[in-house]
Protein backbone atom coordinates (compact mmCIF):
# COMPACT_ATOMS: atom_id res chain seq x y z
CA UNK A 1 0.00 0.00 0.00
CA UNK A 2 1.69 3.31 -0.69
CA UNK A 3 1.84 6.04 1.75
CA UNK A 4 0.76 9.59 2.00
CA UNK A 5 3.83 11.53 3.64
CA UNK A 6 1.23 14.29 4.24
CA UNK A 7 0.86 11.79 7.39
CA UNK A 8 3.89 12.53 8.64
CA UNK A 9 5.59 14.99 11.05
CA UNK A 10 9.21 15.25 10.62
CA UNK A 11 9.81 12.63 13.00
CA UNK A 12 7.41 10.29 11.20
CA UNK A 13 9.37 10.79 7.90
CA UNK A 14 12.67 10.33 9.53
CA UNK A 15 11.17 6.66 10.46
CA UNK A 16 10.01 6.45 7.06
CA UNK A 17 12.92 7.08 5.19
CA UNK A 18 14.85 4.91 8.08
CA UNK A 19 12.56 1.66 7.00
CA UNK A 20 13.91 2.64 3.43
CA UNK A 21 17.27 2.75 4.06
CA UNK A 22 18.03 6.24 3.67
CA UNK A 23 19.28 9.02 6.65
CA UNK A 24 17.67 11.28 8.22
CA UNK A 25 18.93 14.03 6.46
CA UNK A 26 17.26 12.85 3.61
CA UNK A 27 14.01 12.97 5.44
CA UNK A 28 14.50 16.44 6.44
CA UNK A 29 14.87 17.11 2.39
CA UNK A 30 12.04 15.48 1.59
CA UNK A 31 9.90 17.18 4.12
CA UNK A 32 11.34 21.05 3.02
CA UNK A 33 10.36 19.70 -0.79
CA UNK A 34 6.87 18.77 0.58
CA UNK A 35 5.94 21.85 2.41
CA UNK A 36 8.12 24.48 1.93
CA UNK A 37 8.36 23.94 -1.47
CA UNK A 38 4.70 22.10 -2.23
CA UNK A 39 6.22 19.64 -4.47
CA UNK A 40 4.29 16.13 -4.65
CA UNK A 41 6.27 15.04 -7.89
CA UNK A 42 8.97 13.37 -6.68
CA UNK A 43 11.02 13.69 -9.84
CA UNK A 44 11.15 17.65 -9.08
CA UNK A 45 13.04 17.18 -5.82
CA UNK A 46 16.49 17.64 -7.79
CA UNK A 47 18.59 17.14 -4.37
CA UNK A 48 17.47 13.37 -3.82
CA UNK A 49 19.67 10.33 -4.95
CA UNK A 50 17.33 9.02 -8.16
CA UNK A 51 17.29 5.86 -6.52
CA UNK A 52 15.41 7.48 -3.27
CA UNK A 53 13.38 9.37 -5.79
CA UNK A 54 12.81 5.78 -7.70
CA UNK A 55 11.94 4.00 -4.23
CA UNK A 56 9.08 7.36 -2.92
CA UNK A 57 7.49 6.66 -6.81
CA UNK A 58 6.62 3.15 -6.07
CA UNK A 59 5.93 3.55 -2.40
CA UNK A 60 4.33 6.44 -1.14
CA UNK A 61 2.50 9.46 -2.77
CA UNK A 62 1.82 13.06 -1.12
CA UNK A 63 -2.01 13.29 -1.68
CA UNK A 64 -4.12 16.60 -1.14
CA UNK A 65 -7.65 16.79 -0.44
CA UNK A 66 -10.20 16.65 -3.78
CA UNK A 67 -11.50 20.00 -4.11
CA UNK A 68 -15.13 20.79 -4.45
CA UNK A 69 -15.39 24.10 -5.00
CA UNK A 70 -14.25 27.71 -4.26
CA UNK A 71 -15.80 30.65 -3.09
CA UNK A 72 -13.93 34.10 -3.34
CA UNK A 73 -15.21 37.34 -0.90
CA UNK A 74 -15.29 40.65 -2.12
CA UNK A 75 -13.48 41.47 0.91
CA UNK A 76 -10.44 38.33 0.02
CA UNK A 77 -11.92 35.74 2.03
CA UNK A 78 -11.58 32.64 0.21
CA UNK A 79 -13.48 29.17 1.16
CA UNK A 80 -12.45 25.78 -0.05
CA UNK A 81 -14.59 22.88 -0.14
CA UNK A 82 -13.21 19.65 0.20
CA UNK A 83 -14.17 16.29 -0.62
CA UNK A 84 -13.04 13.63 2.11
CA UNK A 85 -15.25 10.76 0.39
CA UNK A 86 -18.24 8.91 1.52
CA UNK A 87 -20.08 11.91 0.71
CA UNK A 88 -18.78 13.66 3.20
CA UNK A 89 -16.85 17.63 2.66
CA UNK A 90 -14.89 19.73 5.06
CA UNK A 91 -13.89 23.09 4.62
CA UNK A 92 -11.07 25.33 5.02
CA UNK A 93 -11.04 29.22 4.96
CA UNK A 94 -8.75 32.08 4.60
CA UNK A 95 -8.67 34.92 5.71
CA UNK A 96 -6.53 38.22 4.87
CA UNK A 97 -6.04 40.72 6.99
CA UNK A 98 -3.49 43.45 7.10
CA UNK A 99 -0.10 42.00 7.99
CA UNK A 100 -1.46 38.45 8.34
CA UNK A 101 -2.93 35.81 6.72
CA UNK A 102 -5.00 33.20 8.86
CA UNK A 103 -6.39 30.00 7.57
CA UNK A 104 -9.19 27.90 9.41
CA UNK A 105 -8.94 24.05 9.62
CA UNK A 106 -11.45 21.59 10.20
CA UNK A 107 -10.52 18.45 12.47
CA UNK A 108 -13.25 15.81 11.75
CA UNK A 109 -16.07 15.69 9.25
CA UNK A 110 -19.03 16.54 11.03
CA UNK A 111 -18.62 16.85 15.41
CA UNK A 112 -20.41 14.83 17.95
CA UNK A 113 -20.36 17.40 20.60
CA UNK A 114 -23.90 18.81 19.94
CA UNK A 115 -23.10 22.41 20.49
CA UNK A 116 -26.18 23.89 20.55
CA UNK A 117 -25.88 27.34 18.45
CA UNK A 118 -23.49 25.07 16.05
CA UNK A 119 -24.87 23.78 12.75
CA UNK A 120 -21.91 21.41 12.21
CA UNK A 121 -22.57 20.30 16.34
CA UNK A 122 -26.84 19.65 14.58
CA UNK A 123 -25.63 17.47 11.40
CA UNK A 124 -23.88 14.91 13.79
CA UNK A 125 -20.29 13.32 13.65
CA UNK A 126 -18.91 11.12 10.31
CA UNK A 127 -15.59 10.66 10.98
CA UNK A 128 -12.08 11.48 12.09
CA UNK A 129 -9.54 13.38 9.79
CA UNK A 130 -6.16 12.04 9.53
CA UNK A 131 -3.17 13.96 9.97
CA UNK A 132 -3.00 14.11 5.88
CA UNK A 133 -6.38 15.59 5.76
CA UNK A 134 -5.93 18.49 8.17
CA UNK A 135 -2.20 19.14 7.01
CA UNK A 136 -3.72 18.90 3.57
CA UNK A 137 -5.46 22.09 4.22
CA UNK A 138 -2.69 24.32 4.69
CA UNK A 139 -0.39 22.40 2.05
CA UNK A 140 -3.07 23.46 -0.24
CA UNK A 141 -4.23 26.85 0.92
CA UNK A 142 -0.14 28.20 1.35
CA UNK A 143 0.69 26.33 -2.16
CA UNK A 144 -2.45 27.75 -4.04
CA UNK A 145 -2.21 31.30 -2.57
CA UNK A 146 2.01 31.88 -3.11
CA UNK A 147 1.01 30.45 -7.10
CA UNK A 148 -2.04 32.87 -7.46
CA UNK A 149 0.26 35.97 -5.81
CA UNK A 150 3.09 34.65 -7.48
CA UNK A 151 5.55 35.09 -4.78
CA UNK A 152 7.53 32.75 -2.50
CA UNK A 153 7.01 34.50 0.65
CA UNK A 154 4.54 32.87 3.26
CA UNK A 155 1.34 33.09 3.13
CA UNK A 156 -0.59 31.52 5.52
CA UNK A 157 1.25 33.45 9.01
CA UNK A 158 -1.71 31.90 11.66
CA UNK A 159 -4.14 29.20 11.50
CA UNK A 160 -6.71 28.40 13.80
CA UNK A 161 -8.24 24.90 14.45
CA UNK A 162 -12.02 26.32 14.42
CA UNK A 163 -13.20 24.85 11.45
CA UNK A 164 -15.54 21.93 11.14
CA UNK A 165 -14.93 19.15 14.37
CA UNK A 166 -13.71 18.98 18.26
CA UNK A 167 -9.91 19.25 17.53
CA UNK A 168 -9.51 17.88 20.90
CA UNK A 169 -11.45 14.74 19.82
CA UNK A 170 -9.47 13.61 17.39
CA UNK A 171 -5.86 14.34 19.10
CA UNK A 172 -3.27 11.64 18.01
CA UNK A 173 -4.13 12.71 14.15
CA UNK A 174 -3.80 16.37 15.01
CA UNK A 175 -0.35 16.24 17.32
CA UNK A 176 1.32 15.43 14.43
CA UNK A 177 -0.63 18.32 11.98
CA UNK A 178 0.73 20.63 14.74
CA UNK A 179 4.08 19.72 14.77
CA UNK A 180 4.57 20.02 10.88
CA UNK A 181 2.77 23.71 11.52
CA UNK A 182 5.27 24.61 13.94
CA UNK A 183 8.41 22.78 12.16
CA UNK A 184 11.16 25.00 11.41
CA UNK A 185 11.58 22.92 7.90
CA UNK A 186 7.72 22.91 7.80
CA UNK A 187 5.53 25.72 7.64
CA UNK A 188 8.33 27.32 10.72
CA UNK A 189 4.92 28.61 12.27
CA UNK A 190 5.36 30.09 16.09
CA UNK A 191 3.36 28.06 18.38
CA UNK A 192 1.60 31.26 19.05
CA UNK A 193 0.36 31.41 15.48
CA UNK A 194 -1.44 27.92 15.87
CA UNK A 195 -5.00 27.84 17.87
CA UNK A 196 -6.36 25.03 19.13
CA UNK A 197 -10.08 25.77 19.50
CA UNK A 198 -11.80 23.61 22.29
CA UNK A 199 -15.62 22.73 23.76
CA UNK A 200 -13.20 21.76 26.91
CA UNK A 201 -12.04 18.46 26.97
CA UNK A 202 -10.06 18.66 29.76
CA UNK A 203 -8.00 15.61 29.98
CA UNK A 204 -6.96 16.14 25.82
CA UNK A 205 -6.53 20.33 27.02
CA UNK A 206 -3.98 18.65 29.84
CA UNK A 207 -2.52 16.47 26.98
CA UNK A 208 -1.77 19.13 24.79
CA UNK A 209 -0.39 21.67 27.16
CA UNK A 210 2.36 18.32 27.63
CA UNK A 211 2.50 17.66 24.21
CA UNK A 212 2.32 20.68 22.08
CA UNK A 213 1.64 24.15 23.91
CA UNK A 214 0.01 26.00 21.17
CA UNK A 215 -2.36 29.07 21.41
CA UNK A 216 -5.64 28.09 23.49
CA UNK A 217 -9.11 28.86 22.55
CA UNK A 218 -12.09 27.65 24.51
CA UNK A 219 -15.95 27.69 23.74
CA UNK A 220 -16.97 29.15 26.79
CA UNK A 221 -20.44 30.99 25.80
CA UNK A 222 -22.07 30.26 29.21
CA UNK A 223 -21.86 31.92 32.76
CA UNK A 224 -22.67 29.17 34.59
CA UNK A 225 -22.98 25.54 34.78
CA UNK A 226 -26.52 25.14 34.43
CA UNK A 227 -26.58 27.55 30.95
CA UNK A 228 -23.41 25.34 29.74
CA UNK A 229 -24.74 22.42 30.43
CA UNK A 230 -27.49 23.52 27.88
CA UNK A 231 -25.23 25.03 25.44
CA UNK A 232 -22.50 22.67 25.14
CA UNK A 233 -23.28 19.55 26.34
CA UNK A 234 -19.96 18.86 27.13
CA UNK A 235 -20.04 20.91 30.30
CA UNK A 236 -21.69 17.91 32.16
CA UNK A 237 -18.90 15.76 31.92
CA UNK A 238 -16.40 18.70 32.20
CA UNK A 239 -18.08 21.26 34.17
CA UNK A 240 -16.78 25.19 34.43
CA UNK A 241 -14.90 24.54 37.59
CA UNK A 242 -12.94 21.59 36.22
CA UNK A 243 -12.58 23.29 32.45
CA UNK A 244 -10.90 26.65 34.53
CA UNK A 245 -8.63 24.74 36.27
CA UNK A 246 -7.49 22.99 33.55
CA UNK A 247 -6.86 26.55 31.23
CA UNK A 248 -4.92 27.58 34.40
CA UNK A 249 -2.85 24.64 34.09
CA UNK A 250 -2.19 25.01 30.68
CA UNK A 251 -0.95 28.23 30.72
CA UNK A 252 2.08 26.70 33.17
CA UNK A 253 3.03 25.08 29.61
CA UNK A 254 2.90 28.19 27.77
CA UNK A 255 4.09 31.25 30.07
CA UNK A 256 2.70 34.40 28.76
CA UNK A 257 -0.13 33.34 27.04
CA UNK A 258 -3.68 33.62 27.83
CA UNK A 259 -6.52 31.56 27.17
CA UNK A 260 -8.95 33.08 24.34
CA UNK A 261 -12.50 32.35 25.64
CA UNK A 262 -15.44 32.48 22.47
CA UNK A 263 -18.69 33.24 23.60
CA UNK A 264 -21.26 33.42 21.58
CA UNK A 265 -24.03 35.85 22.19
CA UNK A 266 -27.45 34.67 21.94
CA UNK A 267 -30.52 37.03 22.45
CA UNK A 268 -32.11 36.44 26.08
CA UNK A 269 -30.13 33.21 26.50
CA UNK A 270 -26.78 34.40 27.67
CA UNK A 271 -26.13 37.82 27.02
CA UNK A 272 -27.73 39.40 29.95
CA UNK A 273 -25.77 41.83 32.57
CA UNK A 274 -26.34 39.53 35.25
CA UNK A 275 -24.46 36.35 32.81
CA UNK A 276 -21.70 39.50 32.22
CA UNK A 277 -21.37 40.03 36.02
CA UNK A 278 -21.35 36.31 36.61
CA UNK A 279 -18.44 36.03 34.19
CA UNK A 280 -16.28 38.47 35.49
CA UNK A 281 -17.22 36.75 39.19
CA UNK A 282 -16.21 33.28 37.71
CA UNK A 283 -12.86 34.55 35.92
CA UNK A 284 -11.81 36.52 39.09
CA UNK A 285 -12.42 33.33 41.37
CA UNK A 286 -9.93 31.07 39.62
CA UNK A 287 -6.39 33.13 40.33
CA UNK A 288 -5.27 36.23 41.03
CA UNK A 289 -3.20 36.54 38.31
CA UNK A 290 -4.16 39.48 35.45
CA UNK A 291 -5.16 39.20 32.13
CA UNK A 292 -4.80 35.14 32.30
CA UNK A 293 -7.72 34.99 29.59
CA UNK A 294 -10.04 37.42 27.24
CA UNK A 295 -13.14 37.60 26.43
CA UNK A 296 -14.39 37.12 22.44
CA UNK A 297 -17.75 38.05 21.50
CA UNK A 298 -19.35 36.35 18.69
CA UNK A 299 -22.55 37.30 16.95
CA UNK A 300 -24.48 33.85 16.53
CA UNK A 301 -24.79 32.63 12.55
CA UNK A 302 -28.83 31.87 13.33
CA UNK A 303 -30.07 28.45 11.58
CA UNK A 304 -33.56 27.19 11.85
CA UNK A 305 -32.82 23.96 13.69
CA UNK A 306 -31.39 25.73 16.75
CA UNK A 307 -34.20 27.98 17.92
CA UNK A 308 -32.36 30.58 18.74
CA UNK A 309 -31.74 34.33 17.95
CA UNK A 310 -28.74 36.59 17.82
CA UNK A 311 -28.20 39.30 20.28
CA UNK A 312 -28.87 43.01 19.28
CA UNK A 313 -25.07 44.85 18.49
CA UNK A 314 -26.45 47.20 21.18
CA UNK A 315 -26.86 43.97 23.60
CA UNK A 316 -23.47 42.93 22.46
CA UNK A 317 -21.92 45.97 23.01
CA UNK A 318 -23.28 46.67 26.27
CA UNK A 319 -22.62 43.17 27.31
CA UNK A 320 -18.47 44.03 26.26
CA UNK A 321 -18.75 47.45 28.72
CA UNK A 322 -19.61 45.08 31.56
CA UNK A 323 -16.24 43.29 30.88
CA UNK A 324 -14.20 45.56 29.72
CA UNK A 325 -14.84 48.00 33.34
CA UNK A 326 -13.81 45.22 35.28
CA UNK A 327 -10.97 44.54 33.59
CA UNK A 328 -10.81 42.19 31.54
CA UNK A 329 -10.04 42.48 27.43
CA UNK A 330 -13.01 41.91 25.28
CA UNK A 331 -13.25 42.24 21.77
CA UNK A 332 -16.45 41.90 19.52
CA UNK A 333 -15.73 39.79 16.41
CA UNK A 334 -16.49 41.22 12.80
CA UNK A 335 -18.07 39.55 10.56
CA UNK A 336 -16.04 38.60 7.34
CA UNK A 337 -16.73 36.91 3.75
CA UNK A 338 -20.72 37.44 4.09
CA UNK A 339 -21.12 37.36 0.24
CA UNK A 340 -19.78 33.71 -0.24
CA UNK A 341 -21.57 32.41 3.16
CA UNK A 342 -17.95 31.48 4.45
CA UNK A 343 -19.04 30.56 7.96
CA UNK A 344 -16.70 28.85 10.63
CA UNK A 345 -17.65 25.54 11.22
CA UNK A 346 -16.47 25.74 14.59
CA UNK A 347 -18.62 28.37 15.71
CA UNK A 348 -21.48 28.68 13.05
CA UNK A 349 -20.72 24.55 11.14
CA UNK A 350 -21.69 25.34 7.83
CA UNK A 351 -20.25 22.43 6.11
CA UNK A 352 -22.98 19.70 4.52
CA UNK A 353 -21.12 16.93 5.95
CA UNK A 354 -24.49 14.65 5.49
CA UNK A 355 -25.06 16.08 2.39
CA UNK A 356 -24.46 14.15 -0.90
CA UNK A 357 -21.60 15.68 -3.23
CA UNK A 358 -23.51 15.27 -6.46
CA UNK A 359 -26.67 17.52 -4.53
CA UNK A 360 -24.46 19.81 -2.89
CA UNK A 361 -22.89 20.48 -6.70
CA UNK A 362 -25.99 20.32 -8.52
CA UNK A 363 -26.86 23.40 -5.46
CA UNK A 364 -23.66 25.18 -6.24
CA UNK A 365 -24.20 24.96 -9.99
CA UNK A 366 -27.73 26.57 -9.50
CA UNK A 367 -27.35 28.90 -6.29
CA UNK A 368 -23.43 29.51 -6.06
CA UNK A 369 -23.34 28.28 -2.73
CA UNK A 370 -23.88 25.08 -0.73
CA UNK A 371 -27.17 24.85 0.81
CA UNK A 372 -27.85 26.02 4.52
CA UNK A 373 -24.24 27.41 4.48
CA UNK A 374 -24.02 30.84 6.73
CA UNK A 375 -22.07 33.82 7.64
CA UNK A 376 -18.28 33.72 8.23
CA UNK A 377 -17.75 35.22 11.40
CA UNK A 378 -13.91 37.11 11.54
CA UNK A 379 -12.17 33.90 13.65
CA UNK A 380 -9.07 35.61 14.64
CA UNK A 381 -10.02 39.21 16.05
CA UNK A 382 -8.58 37.87 19.44
CA UNK A 383 -6.45 35.71 18.88
CA UNK A 384 -2.47 36.08 18.99
S1 LIG B 1 -19.02 24.41 18.32
FE1 LIG B 1 -17.29 23.09 17.79
S2 LIG B 1 -17.36 21.45 19.34
FE2 LIG B 1 -19.39 22.44 19.37
S3 LIG B 1 -20.63 21.21 17.91
FE3 LIG B 1 -19.73 22.95 16.75
S4 LIG B 1 -17.84 22.11 15.84
FE4 LIG B 1 -18.46 20.74 17.51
Amino acid sequence: MTVNLLDFDLEGLAGYCQQLGEKRFRAVQLFRWIHQKGARDFDSMTDLAKSLRLKLASNAHIKSLDLISQHDSADGTIKWLFDVGAGNAIEAVFIPEEGRGTLCVSSQAGCAMACRFCSTGHQGFSRNLKTSEILAQLWFAEHFLRQQRQTDDRVVSNVVMMGMGEPLQNYTELIPALRVMLDDHGYGLSRRRVTVSTSGVVPKIDALGQDCPVALAVSLHASNDTLRNYLVPLNIKYPLADLLAACLRYLQHAPRDFITFEYCMLEDVNDQDAHAHELVRLVRAQTHVDHWCKFNLIPFNPFPASGLRRSSAQRVLAFAKILTDAGLVTTVRKTRGDDIDAACGQLAGDVQDRTPISVRMAHQRLHGSTPQSSRRERATESLP
